[in-house]
């Protein structure tokens, strides 16, 4: 089954909505997202600030009933085709740097939003900049209050990070199966790959390392349960599952030679397409930090 195009409304925005939206902005816009009538993107990055996210820039300013938005998103994931997009922005650049930041739900249509993409590794243009001048953003559009925006962040990347992970986890079991009947298929005067010992080494230890990250989400999925929320625990889900996938697709590379590099090839795009795994949602840096800090209790780093 192809990937949807709902990924950042069911298992971002949404979440984030059912968490600090009001009842008014809950009825607008989870149905649209379960239904997947309207497709949302993530509007955080900026060229300045990824890794350091509480450093945007992109300035929102009062105007009678509203806001006005100006600035700059980068690497947005399916903005091309977005009708809304979640949208961090500085609405107090006199406020220390987490205090001074606000979200919004902005329509991808309002005047003055333009989209450019940007073509991958893989050839596709899943992501692209998001250009904003003047763009009116109704006060009604604002999740949380002014000021609330870092708090609201942290649990759509929670929610990224874990709703999203244990999911993207999910299906990383599947592709294992599928690489497993490839590399076990007889293949046309050669030997099945799988009878090579490195091979069925390097498999193998994949299929522990997946199991174990099984064994990490069903307690993440049990604190989420209790909680509503993806606990701290989830930032190691996405390291180890962002790492898994890029071993297995290069094991998979590895073992069909020169085939790996056909165009049409799944494990050729799977390959590609896994380079940004250990960059979204938080570089593999940033979440061993939060790891040191967060699971483990380390002190801070300066
Ligand atoms: C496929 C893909 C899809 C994406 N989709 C979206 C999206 O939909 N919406 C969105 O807003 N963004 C999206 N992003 C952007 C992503 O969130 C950022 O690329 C990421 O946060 C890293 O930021 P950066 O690219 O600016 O790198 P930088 O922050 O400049 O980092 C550069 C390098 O420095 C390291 N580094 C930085 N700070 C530290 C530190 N404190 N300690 C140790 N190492 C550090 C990083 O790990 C990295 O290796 C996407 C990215 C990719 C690759």
């Amino acid at each position: 089954v192809p990937d949807h195009l709902g990924v950042v409304g069911l298992d971002m925005a949404g979440p984030t909505i059912v968490d600090w939206g009001r009842d008014e902005q809950k009825r607008r816009f989870l149905p649209a997202i379960l239904r997947c009538d309207e497709i949302w993107c993530q509007g955080f990055s900026e060229p300045e600030s990824g890794s350091d996210l509480a450093s945007v820039r992109t300035r929102a300013e009062r105007e009678g009933d509203g806001w006005v938005v100006n600035g700059q998103k980068v690497w947005s994931s399916f903005a091309s085709f977005a009708d809304w997009c979640i949208l961090l922005v500085r609405t107090d650049p006199a406020a220390a740097k987490h205090a001074g930041l606000t979200y919004l739900l902005v329509d991808m249509r309002s005047p003055g939003v333009e989209v450019r993409p940007l073509r991958q590794i893989t050839g596709d243009p899943e992501f692209g900049e998001i250009f904003f001048t003047n763009v009116r953003v109704p006060t009604d559009s604002m999740l949380g209050a002014p000021g609330d925006g870092w708090k609201v962040a942290m649990t759509t990347l929670s929610h990224e990070r874990g709703t999203h992970g244990i999911t993207l986890a999910a299906r990383l079991a599947v592709e294992m199966r599928t690489a497993l009947s490839t590399l076990t298929a007889p293949a046309p005067s050669e030997n099945r790959p799988f009878d090579d010992p490195i091979v069925r080494d390097r498999f193998t230890e994949l299929w522990i390392e997946l199991r174990a990250l099984e064994l990490v989400n069903r307690s993440a999925l049990a604190v989420l349960e209790a909680t509503g929320t993806p606990g701290p625990e989830t930032t190691t889900s996405k390291l180890h599952w962002s790492e898994l996938n890029q071993l297995l697709t290069a094991l998979m590379g590895d073992c069909l030679g020169p085939a790996a590099l056909e165009e049409s090839n799944r494990w050729s795009y799977a390959r590609l397409r896994a380079r940004g795994n250990t960059i979204e949602a938080g570089t593999s840096e940033i979440l061993r930090n939060i790891i040191a800090e967060r699971v483990i209790g380390l002190p801070r780093s300066r």
